[in-house]
């Protein structure tokens, strides 16, 4: 496979108020790959997802997608051109149904037979989805919560998705469920940005990864290489 970078952010400096949440962070995804942030709370993951689906303005630096400059661009534009944002907490509609929640997800696609084949795909890699597909989204379980935001996050069509702690405060089981579903999405060409508290199992599921600290990346490497690092592991492996 050629490789071919489908994300590049340059120097990027977020800052709220007075607090700055991002320090020059520099990286880059090849199309195709799984990478994986990780972290302590506070170091600046959410931050660099939110810079890249342009839910913050950065201060400064550059995030060039596929060949384009996205940095001055609006959440929904990001939208349109396949980087899809699941974020962290989950943020299903709770009082709308399930299949509704996934048909928000296509809002920005016009081929409505397409839509349709699409939620039946995402009915069939999430069959829990599919039982449910006439119950308030509120009313599931979180695991169940968590499968609807990705899917309905795919739903857009992504070509680059941006995953928030998609593990965070689910049951083990749940969470091998929600992992296997990730690598389903790889195998189908998706590019992932992974955000996790786990950095453990991120990183037996990602090709790379890069250990931000303070807003500062300190560290990056292959999965494999970070997973043995003496430093990866005495702060985020216990
Ligand atoms: P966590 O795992 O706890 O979500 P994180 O690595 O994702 O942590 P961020 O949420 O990106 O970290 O936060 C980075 C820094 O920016 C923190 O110091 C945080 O307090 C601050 N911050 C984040 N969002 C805001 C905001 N809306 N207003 C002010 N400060 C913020």
């Amino acid at each position: 496979r050629q490789a071919f970078t489908i994300l590049e952010v340059q120097e990027l400096n977020v800052n709220y108020g007075g607090i700055q949440a991002l320090k020059n962070i520099n990286l880059t995804i090849q199309k195709g790959e799984v990478v994986t942030l990780i972290g302590a709370n506070g170091a600046g993951k959410t931050t660099t997802l939110r810079a890249i689906s342009k839910i913050v303005n950065p201060k400064s630096g550059e995030i060039i997608y596929s060949g384009r400059n996205i940095t001055r661009r609006q959440a929904h534009e990001v939208v349109k051109l396949g980087i899809a944002h699941c974020p962290e907490g989950r943020r299903v509609l709770a009082r709308q149904t399930v299949l509704d929640n996934l048909l928000l997800g296509a809002y920005i696609r016009a081929n409505q037979a397409e839509v349709k084949r699409d939620i039946q795909r995402q009915f069939e890699l999430f069959p829990r989805l599919a039982q449910r597909r006439n119950q308030l989204a509120g009313t599931l379980s979180g695991g169940e919560q968590q499968m609807l935001a990705i899917a309905r996050a795919v739903m857009s069509k992504p070509k680059l998705l941006l995953l928030d702690e998609p593990s965070l405060g689910l049951a083990p089981a749940i969470v091998r469920e929600i992992f296997s579903i990730i690598e389903n999405l790889r195998a189908t060409g998706v590019t992932i940005l992974l955000v996790e508290q786990n950095a453990n199992l991120a990183l037996q599921i990602a090709d790379r990864g890069y250990v931000l600290e303070a807003g500062s990346i300190t560290l990056t490497g292959a999965a494999s290489e970070l997973i043995s690092d003496e430093r990866v592991r005495k702060a985020y492996l216990g």
